[in-house]
C-alpha cells in the first residue's frame, strides 16, 4: 500500500522528469489534482500537503465541497460538462472553467462581476458526447468569448482520443492554441494531460495538468 503522500511525491517527481526532458521549468506547469468522487477529507489531506488546485467534474459534489473546505481557501477548476442553467451557479466557487464549448453556454456565463477564467474545451473526436467543441468552430467560439463580459478566456482544454497514442493528439491542440493566441495573445494555457498521458501533455507544452488516479488512487465510484 502506498499511501497519498508517496503517489503525490511521485507524480511530481515523474512531472519534474518530463519538463526536464521537455526543457522545460516545471514550476510553469500546475498540477490540478481532480478529486472527483472522492470526500472532502481526502481534499483536505492534500491540501495539508501542499496542494492548492483542486479539479471536479460535477457541479452539486464541486459545490458542497467547495462549500465545506471554504476555509482552506483552495482554487476550484471545474473541469466536467457544464449545463447551461448551471452556469451562473459554478461561477460562484469556481475560479477556472475549462469546459467551454457551446454559444449557449457563453451566453450564459455573461455578466457584469468579476470575470471567470475559462478554457474552450476542444474534441478531439468526432463522438459530441464527449464534450468539447470540433477543432473548426475553436476559432468563432473565441471571437464570441472575447465579446461577452464577464470571463476570460485563458486558452484550450483537451481530453486525448481513447485507442489512440495520446502525444500527436495534444499536438493538434498546441497547434491550435497557436491559432488562438493570434486573435487572444492572453489565452497562453493548455489544459491536458491525465494520469495515463501527462508525461505526453507535458512534451507538447501543457501548462496545467489534470491528474486523479495517479495521485488520490482508485476512486471510490465508477468515475
Ligand atoms: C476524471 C478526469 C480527469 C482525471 O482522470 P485520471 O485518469 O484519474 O487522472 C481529468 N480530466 C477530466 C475532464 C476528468 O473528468
Amino acid at each position: 500500500m502506498t499511501t497519498l503522500e508517496d503517489r503525490l511525491a511521485s507524480v511530481r517527481a515523474s512531472i519534474a522528469d518530463a519538463a526536464r526532458d521537455a526543457e522545460r521549468n516545471p514550476a510553469e506547469i500546475t498540477t490540478i489534482v481532480v478529486t472527483k468522487f472522492q470526500p472532502a477529507s481526502l481534499v483536505a489531506e492534500l491540501a495539508g500537503l501542499g496542494v492548492r488546485d483542486f479539479g471536479e467534474n460535477r457541479h452539486q459534489e464541486a459545490q458542497a465541497k467547495a462549500a465545506a473546505l471554504a476555509d482552506l481557501d483552495l482554487t476550484w477548476h471545474f473541469v466536467g460538462q457544464l449545463q447551461s442553467k448551471k452556469a451562473r451557479q459554478v461561477r460562484a466557487y469556481a475560479s477556472v472553467i475549462h469546459s467551454v464549448d457551446r454559444p449557449s453556454l457563453v451566453e450564459a456565463l455573461r455578466s457584469d462581476e468579476a470575470s471567470v477564467d475559462t478554457l474552450v474545451q476542444v474534441n478531439l473526436t468526432p463522438d459530441p458526447a464527449r464534450g468539447g467543441v470540433q477543432p473548426d468552430e475553436v476559432e468563432q467560439l473565441v471571437e464570441q468569448m472575447l465579446g461577452t463580459p464577464g470571463l476570460r478566456l485563458r486558452g484550450l482544454m483537451a481530453v486525448a482520443p481513447l485507442g489512440e497514442p495520446a502525444r500527436p493528439a495534444f499536438a493538434r491542440v498546441r497547434l491550435l492554441s497557436e491559432r488562438v493566441r493570434v486573435m487572444a495573445p492572453d489565452a497562453t494555457w493548455l489544459s491536458m494531460g491525465m494520469t495515463e498521458d501527462f508525461r505526453e501533455a507535458i512534451l507538447e507544452g501543457a501548462t496545467h495538468l489534470r491528474i486523479g488516479t495517479a495521485i488520490t488512487g482508485n476512486r471510490p465510484d465508477a468515475g
